[in-house]
C-alpha cells in the first residue's frame, strides 16, 4: 500500500488525480494548501501543485525534503525548463507538466518509489558487499547513507542513484544516456540538463573528496580527488 500526499488546490483536479490513484490502489490524502501539507503525516510519496494559494510550491518542495526523505513529484502548469530544474534542485525526485494523465503519474509513481527503496544484493548477507569506499568518502548503499569521514552527507534519492551508479565502476566513463537510464528511467523525457544539475549538486557536496569529471561529448566519470 503506498500512501500518496496530494497537495493541489484545484478541486476539480485534485478529485479527478484522487480517484484515479485510488483506482490503482493508492491511498490518497488531499491538502490544498501549503500550511496543511506541511502539517501532513504518515505518507510514502508527495504530488506538489507548485501553485498553491499560501506558499511558494518551490519554497513547500524545499522545505518538504528537509523534513522527510519520501519522494516528491512536482506538478506544474508552468511547462518552463527554469521552473523544472530548480524543482529538482530543491530536491523533487521527478515532476509532470499539466495536462497529464493519471496513468502517467502512476507510472512516475512507481519509478521513484520502485529508486527509493534499496535494492538488497545478494552481496549484502556478508556485511561489506554494500559498502563502498571511495577515498575519504563511504557509500553504503544497503542503508543509502553516505559518510566522508564520519560525517553523514545528506543526498536527495536521486543524487544517491546518481553518486552510487558512477561508483559502481570508478574512473568509468559513463554515457549521459547510460546514466539518465539507470538513475531516472528509460522513459525519461525531461530535460537533460537535470543531469547536469544533479552532477553540479554532488561536485558542491563532495568538493575535494570526489571528483566528477566531464567526458567532452561522452558523459561523466567519478574520480577520488587527489
Ligand atoms: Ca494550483
Amino acid at each position: 500500500m503506498v500512501r500518496v500526499l496530494l497537495v493541489e488546490d484545484d478541486e476539480a483536479i485534485a478529485e479527478s488525480l484522487g480517484v484515479g490513484l485510488a483506482r490503482y490502489g493508492f491511498v490518497v490524502q488531499r491538502t490544498g494548501t501549503g500550511a496543511q501539507a506541511l502539517a501532513a503525516r504518515g505518507f510514502d510519496l508527495v504530488l506538489l501543485d507548485l501553485g498553491l494559494p499560501d506558499m511558494d510550491g518551490l519554497d513547500l518542495c524545499r522545505e518538504l525534503r528537509r523534513r522527510t526523505e519520501v519522494p516528491i513529484i512536482v506538478i506544474t502548469a508552468r511547462s518552463g525548463e527554469t521552473d523544472t530544474v530548480v524543482g529538482l534542485e530543491v530536491g523533487a525526485d521527478d515532476y509532470v507538466s499539466k495536462p497529464f494523465g493519471v496513468r502517467e503519474i502512476v507510472a512516475r509513481a512507481r519509478a521513484v518509489l520502485r529508486r527509493c527503496r534499496p535494492v538488497v544484493t545478494a552481496d549484502d548477507g556478508v556485511g561489506t558487499g554494500s559498502s563502498l569506499a571511495l577515498g575519504r568518502a563511504r557509500l553504503d548503499r544497503r542503508s543509502r547513507r553516505v559518510h566522508i569521514d564520519d560525517v553523514e552527507i545528506s543526498l536527495t534519492p536521486k543524487e544517491f542513484d546518481l553518486l552510487s551508479f558512477l561508483a559502481e565502476d570508478l574512473g568509468a566513463a559513463f554515457t549521459r544516456e547510460q546514466i539518465l537510464e539507470a538513475v531516472w528511467d528509460a522513459h525519461w523525457h525531461g530535460p537533460t540538463r537535470t543531469l547536469d544539475v544533479h552532477i553540479g549538486v554532488l561536485r558542491r557536496k563532495f568538493d575535494g573528496v570526489l571528483k566528477i569529471e566531464t567526458v567532452r561529448g561522452v558523459g561523466f566519470r567519478l574520480e577520488v580527488a587527489p
